[in-house]
């Protein structure tokens, strides 16, 4: 059993779709095909629950009528006229009314998890009318039916495998369409995974079910070495490990939602990252075989917030650091990278929501200094510390970057450090200039690359 994930762009067009239809036919055995919304969907109906909050209804309105015609267009594309035409018109028309009707309710949190679910009911639903189309034997499936996440947010792998193995038993067909994203929490209530969500709900599925492979199909030929939206001459990783990929999803590279990597390196699933547009490109895989190297990937992550806590009465105590980490605990927000110093220590946390607790509960353990837009630069490798002159060759091609934190001896696999963000473009340019493209030029270099 295989799962297949599309992303937005790879279902963004009727033309798009048709490619989608070709690569999971032309995939043998049974399959779960993972579909995110259209291109630019999730983005509206965010924009819908914005105008909403500021009681904006005309603009909401505008905005929903704005999606039900490129839905309709849609709709066109696929089947020109005819009776599909008319069914699947009407169905969009069914959403286009939810959606209204979501616009007279009143704002709340619930509101807005069950606008923003919106977007893969309807692409799942266009796709799989197009494999019908094209008679396919294949069977829609509703995400909410199976995938879950309890009180904590946390996935409930037991609840996605049991219920989705028993839909799957009682239906003879080798192609299921599921959407992306979406799932129940522990009141039953329509929730989802978060942005770019997709890509967990295919591991998920993967690992629940104990599938051969998962891939995830979007829009560039797989995981690059580095961030291809701001660096030029970046090149596909041909094979990752589960640690380094985790990392790099973690700490910023998109193509993948930062923990869609743990539920399949936790089954050791086969992770394939390919090219809708390109199929033929080998893509990235990500296992637990991939041949060491020295420095595989950079990424960065921004919207980070250095804590600093400066106490002279309280460092070298023990029970300190415990008690700083505490308030983070109470206040459920994640660091990310930590530093000490005799007198100080400095902490990272990407999630501000309860940032202005979090530094009145600080106060008593020292003087507190808060500085944000910064952000993390990771860098993927094999950089266990009896290695020599790595740590050398990257601080040595960024030498005129101010750095706030360094991180470094965590795992084996990984260092990263804090910049301001409006450096990091420059960071990630020269890091690439300074470990690759020379590199990549020269066969002898191979010992970094
Ligand atoms: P999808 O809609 O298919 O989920 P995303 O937009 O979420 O696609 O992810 C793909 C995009 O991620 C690429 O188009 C690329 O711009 C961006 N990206 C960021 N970092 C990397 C990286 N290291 N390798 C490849 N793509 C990356
Ligand atoms: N549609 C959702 C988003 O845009 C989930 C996804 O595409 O993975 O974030
Ligand atoms: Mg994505």
């Amino acid at each position: 059993m295989i799962v297949l994930k599309f992303g937005g762009t790879s279902v963004g067009t009727v033309e798009n779709m048709r490619k989608v239809a070709d690569i999971v036919r032309n995939t043998c055995g049974m399959r779960i095909v993972v579909l995110s919304a259209m291109s630019g969907v999730t983005n509206s109906l965010q924009r819908i629950i914005d105008l909403i909050e500021l009681d904006k209804m005309n603009d909401a309105k505008i905005e929903i009528e704005n999606l039900n015609k490129k839905y309709q267009h849609t709709v066109y594309d696929l089947f020109g006229s005819g009776n599909r035409f008319k069914e699947a018109s009407l169905r969009i028309s069914y959403f286009n009314n939810v959606l209204l009707s979501f616009s007279d309710k009143d704002y709340s949190d619930q509101l807005v998890r069950e606008i923003l679910a919106q977007g893969e009911l309807v692409s799942t639903y266009l796709f799989q009318i197009l494999l019908e189309e094209n008679q396919e034997n294949s069977k829609l499936v509703s995400a909410l039916d199976f995938m879950r996440i309890d009180s904590s947010g946390e996935p409930v792998l037991d609840h996605i495998g049991d219920n989705l193995l028993a839909i799957l038993q009682n239906n003879n067909v080798d192609v299921f369409i599921t959407q992306g994203f979406i799932c129940r929490n522990s009141n039953s209530d329509i929730d989802n995974l978060k942005r770019g969500g997709s890509d967990y709900t295919a591991s998920l599925i993967g690992a629940a079910l104990a599938v051969d492979e998962i891939q995830i199909w979007t829009d560039i030929d797989g995981m690059h070495n580095n961030d291809p939206r701001f660096v030029e001459n970046t090149f596909s990783i041909e094979e990752i490990s589960f640690d380094e990929a985790a990392e790099l999803a973690y700490f910023g590279a998109k193509i993948l939602h930062p923990q869609s990597i743990i539920p399949a390196k936790e089954k050791n699933i086969p992770v394939l990252v390919k090219n809708t547009f390109n199929p033929e490109s080998p893509g990235t895989l990500i296992h637990d075989k991939a041949k060491v190297k020295k420095i595989r990937a950079i990424a960065a992550k921004d919207s980070i917030t250095a804590i600093k806590i400066k106490s002279y009465r309280m460092l070298m105590a023990y029970g300190f650091l415990m008690k700083i980490f505490e308030v983070f605990e109470k206040n459920e927000t994640a660091i990310d990278m930590i530093t000490t110093s005799e007198v100080a220590v400095s902490l990272t946390i990407d999630n501000t929501e309860k940032l202005d607790r979090i530094i009145d509960e600080l106060q008593s353990f020292g003087n507190i200094e808060v500085e944000t837009d910064l952000s993390i630069i990771c860098i993927a490798g094999d950089l266990a510390q009896n290695k020599k002159g790595v740590t050398s060759a990257i601080f040595n091609c960024i030498d005129q970057i101010p750095i706030r934190m360094i991180s470094y001896g965590g795992s084996n696999y990984n260092l990263s450090f804090l910049v301001k963000t409006a450096d990091k473009i420059s960071v990630l340019n020269l890091l690439n200039d300074g470990l690759f493209s020379d590199l990549k030029k020269a066969e002898s270099k191979k010992e970094l690359v």
